[in-house]
Parts: C-alpha cells; sequence; structure tokens
C-alpha cells in the first residue's frame, strides 16, 4: 500500500470504486486459501461488471499455486509473491518518482480515513490485458515443488528472500497510536504441520538499526505502541550473529522517549531466554504479555510435530517466566486432530491446560496442507471428533478465564482508549497491556463521568487510568478515573 500511495495510486477500500484491485492473500491453513479464494471471485465481478479494469492478486497463495491462479481465473491480470512485493508496481502499471531526501516512508491515516482510506483509485495504469506472471527468469521449477521443505537444500535460491527496510513506504491502516512492525521474516523450524517456512522463505532479520530507525520515525509520527511479529521473533539476530537479538532489540527500542507500549508476538518456547525475561521485567513499557504458540502438550504429538518437550517442560517453562515476571500475561495456541492425536494425548493437552492457566487460549483445527511434513502422515482423526475436541478446549478455557478475568475486579489499570463500541454507542472500548491488539479479549468502558461533565467522548488512541468493575468470560468492564499522563 505504500509503495502503491508513493507512485500516485489513490487508495480506497470500496472495491466498487477502484480501478485496480488488489486481493492481499493467505494460504497457510484449508480456510484461509478459501477465504482468499472466495475473496478473488468476489473481486472478479467487479472486473466483469466494467467498473475495474485490473484484478491483482498478491500475497502467500501466489507463493503456492501461482500458476493455477493464472490458469483458473482468467480475470485475474497478475500475480505478485511475497517475496516480490515491488512487482506490484509493474502489476499496476505505475512506477516509483525519485523521493526527496526528507519525505518520510510513512503515510498515517486518521481513525476516520483508516476507515475510509481514500475514495476513487485515479489510475494510471496500462488498460491493455496482461499475463504478467513475476516469476524470476531462467526459473524453470515446478510450481507444486516450491513448498516441499525437502527441496530448500537444492532450491533455496527459489524461495523468496524480500524484507523491506525502514525507507520502504509504509501506508498505516491501525489506529494513530498503535503500529506493527516486522523485524524478521522466513523460518527455519521444521514443524511438520506448517507450509509457513516454504511460503515466506528461510529466516533472515531486518537490520537492527533499521528496526530501530522505523520505531523512531513511528513515534516521531505520533505512534505510541509498537507490536514487532515476525513468524519467529525469538530467533531475531541469530543469522546476523547477534547474542540475545530480541533481548537487545528491546532494550533500544525501550529507549525511545514516548514509546508507551512495546510488545511482540509468536515467541518460540525453547527460545525464551532469562536475558528476554529480565528485559521484559525490566522495563515499564515493554508490555508484560508473552505470546508463545505451544501447538500442543503430548510429548508424542510434539515429536511428530517435529517441536519436541511436553507438558512437563512447558510448564517448567511457564513457572520461569511467571517468576521472572510477576503478573504477566500468557496467551498460547494448540493444533487438534493432528494426526495419529490419540484420545491419551488429547486427555494429557486438557489436563496440561487446566494446570497452565493461560490468560489467552486459542485452538486451531488440525489443517492437512500439501507439501507439509506430516502430509505424508495417514492416521486422520475424524473430522467430528476434531470439532469435538476443539469445543471441549474451548469451553475448558472458558470457565478458567472467567475465574481468572474476577481476579481483576478492583484493580486499577491503564487502558488504551481504542473507540466507540461496535455493539452499542453507549459503551467504548479499550485495551490494557495484557491484550494485544485484535487478538485478546475487550476492556468494554461504560462511565467516565469522573473527566467532568463536559467530557461526551474519549479520545481514541489516549491512554486513561481505569478501574476494573466487571468481568466476564473473556472481556471485562471499567469505568475511567482519570487521563494517563
Ligand atoms: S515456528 Fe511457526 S512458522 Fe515456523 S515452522 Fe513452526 S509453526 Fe511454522
Amino acid at each position: 500500500m505504500g509503495l502503491l500511495d508513493r507512485a500516485g495510486a489513490r487508495l480506497t477500500a470500496h472495491p466498487e470504486e477502484a480501478e485496480i484491485l488488489v486481493v492481499n492473500t493467505c494460504s497457510f491453513i484449508d480456510t484461509a486459501k478459501q477465504e482468499s479464494v472466495d475473496t478473488i471471485l468476489e473481486m472478479a465481478r467487479f472486473k466483469l461488471a466494467g467498473t475495474a479494469k485490473k484484478l491483482i492478486v498478491a500475497g502467500c497463495l501466489v507463493e503456492r499455486y501461482r500458476d493455477e491462479i493464472m490458469k483458473s481465473i482468467p480475470e485475474v491480470d497478475a500475480v505478485v509473491g511475497t517475496g516480490e512485493l515491488e512487482c506490484i508496481l509493474q502489476a499496476a502499471g505505475l512506477s516509483m518518482p525519485a523521493a526527496p531526501a526528507s519525505l518520510s516512508p510513512f503515510n498515517i491515516l486518521t481513525g476516520a480515513q483508516a476507515a475510509e482510506i481514500r475514495p476513487g483509485l485515479e489510475s494510471r495504469a496500462a488498460t491493455h490485458k496482461s499475463d504478467i506472471s513475476y516469476r524470476p527468469e531462467g526459473d524453470h521449477r515446478e510450481q507444486q515443488g516450491r513448498f516441499r521443505r525437502d527441496d530448500w537444500h537444492g532450491a533455496t535460491h527459489l524461495l523468496p528472500t524480500y524484507l523491506y527496510d525502514e525507507s520502504t513506504p509504509r501506508f498505516l491502516t491501525t489506529p494513530k497510536s498503535s503500529a506493527y512492525i516486522k523485524i524478521a521474516e522466513g523460518c527455519d523450524h521444521p514443524c511438520t504441520f506448517c507450509v509457513i517456512p516454504n511460503l515466506r522463505g528461510k529466516f533472515r532479520s531486518r537490520r537492527f538499526e533499521s528496526v530501530v530507525a522505523e520505531a523512531r520515525q513511528l513515534v516521531a509520527r505520533g505512534v505510541q505502541e509498537i507490536t514487532l511479529i515476525g513468524q519467529d521473533t525469538t530467533c531475531y539476530g541469530e543469522d546476523l550473529r547477534l547474542k540475545d537479538g530480541l533481548a537487545t532489540l528491546l532494550e533500544a527500542l525501550a529507549a525511545i522517549p514516548n514509546l508507551r507500549w512495546l510488545r511482540f508476538l509468536y515467541a518460540y518456547p525453547n527460545r525464551i531466554t532469562g536475558k528476554l525475561l529480565d528485559t521484559i521485567a525490566k522495563h515499564d513499557n515493554i508490555c508484560k504479555y508473552l505470546d508463545v504458540p505451544l501447538q500442543h502438550a503430548s510429548p508424542a504429538v510434539l515429536k511428530t510435530m517435529k517441536r519436541g518437550a511436553g507438558a512437563d517442560i512447558f510448564l517448567k517453562t511457564l513457572e520461569k517466566v511467571r517468576a521472572a515476571v510477576p503478573g504477566i500475561a500468557l496467551r498460547t495456541s494448540f493444533i487438534v486432530g493432528f494426526p495419529g492425536e490419540s484420545l491419551r494425548d488429547f486427555e494429557l493437552l486438557e489436563q496440561f491446560i487446566s494446570e497452565a492457566k493461560f490468560d489467552w487460549l486459542g485452538v486451531f483445527s488440525y489443517s492437512h496442507e500439501e507439501g507439509s511434513g506430516a502430509y505424508s502422515l495417514t492416521e486422520q482423526v475424524p473430522k467430528r471428533t476434531v470439532e469435538a475436541r476443539k469445543r471441549r478446549l474451548m469451553k475448558l478455557q472458558q470457565s478458567i478465564s472467567k475465574r481468572a478475568k474476577q481476579q481483576w475486579v478492583g484493580r486499577e489499570l491503564v487502558v488504551l482508549a481504542e473507540g466507540e463500541s461496535d455493539e452499542t454507542p453507549l459503551l467504548w472500548e479499550g485495551r490494557t497491556q495484557f491484550h494485544a491488539p485484535e487478538i485478546d479479549g475487550k476492556v468494554y468502558i461504560n462511565d467516565f463521568a469522573n473527566l467532568g461533565p463536559h467530557v461526551t467522548a474519549l479520545e481514541p488512541g489516549c491512554f486513561y487510568k481505569a478501574e476494573i468493575t466487571e468481568a466476564h468470560e473473556y472481556d471485562v468492564v471499567a469505568r475511567i478515573l482519570a487521563p494517563a499522563m
């Protein structure tokens, strides 16, 4: 979006107004693929109706099914994979003007703009139909072979290598106070259920200075909350030979004045070091929050997943985390129905969840993906059993979460106001440092009378001191006490 914006396109979130449609896709599990294909077909209707002149498909689905997309959806004019982001300009028929040295890489939208973006895309695109598929010259690979990990040894040159840096234009659509920074791309872990490394390439970290420079630029533009992401953030810097890469990076970012909340997502369990935990504990502006996807707790399942460990080791890790960072909120996710998961394996997982008492938990049904290490495993768990196991775990977590949230009642916490509630205009929504953006429960605010008789609304993107007054299964209710300076 940043590249298109810089090249002069006017962006709109309304497909009926667009001359060029870009569908950014995901394809790591079945439901994501389905959603991507449905969206492409939905957008193709605008081309058939004549309002749009070009349809571009971008992202992971392209890495997986490049040729199939071009062949089976004739309305698609171009595809742009995850490793060739800059080709979006060529695909759209745009070119990048020379940027003056002082030009900021960011175009940050206000809340209202983010919702609307700018209507009416004035395309400078060529009108002829093209069938560009941006495969490097001389690359005669079999597309289906692209995402087989076995091929990595002889074919790493076929994997995406793209990494953005601090000068890459970005177009932020997150609320004005918050932004994500991707600190690394790709993954070298061998998890057998996962095709992400095949779509995103080998693990590579962004330069340390580039991440710090981007964070500084964001904070200078008013961003107060930064969330670091990557397929595995805890490996950050290993390829750059940085010792304690993530901890060192957090240290540098935490020192940026006016950055109020800093967090990272997706920690790999055996990469959570004492130094990393000490860094989280030491800095007030590093959120006491850890997202550590564990995937399962049965040693047998974890072994076939090529993740290793088991419930006992994980419980010790969690104990270490809680001792080093008292009060830390823990999120994890699990997969149920992995091939060969027996009732005993499932019960081990269930027992582990009861003991571990996570603050936030996601449960996903196993998705049988071609190109994954587990694709050859034949002992499939019946769909009905998978769904029943998923429901059982979510019910268990619901009761754990409800009890934990009740402990919050009466506590005074800092809340970031995000806007009026989607459900009713009588409530506002916000988050504490224990909620990551978009994924965890919510803080509903039903009372801000303390701010004075003339205050009729909260300021989205502002921080307030609040008292938690009620707890529900995942969400809590709060009343505002005062602005948090
Ligand atoms: S660490 Fe995450 S992204 Fe990497 S292979 Fe495992 S599940 Fe996939």
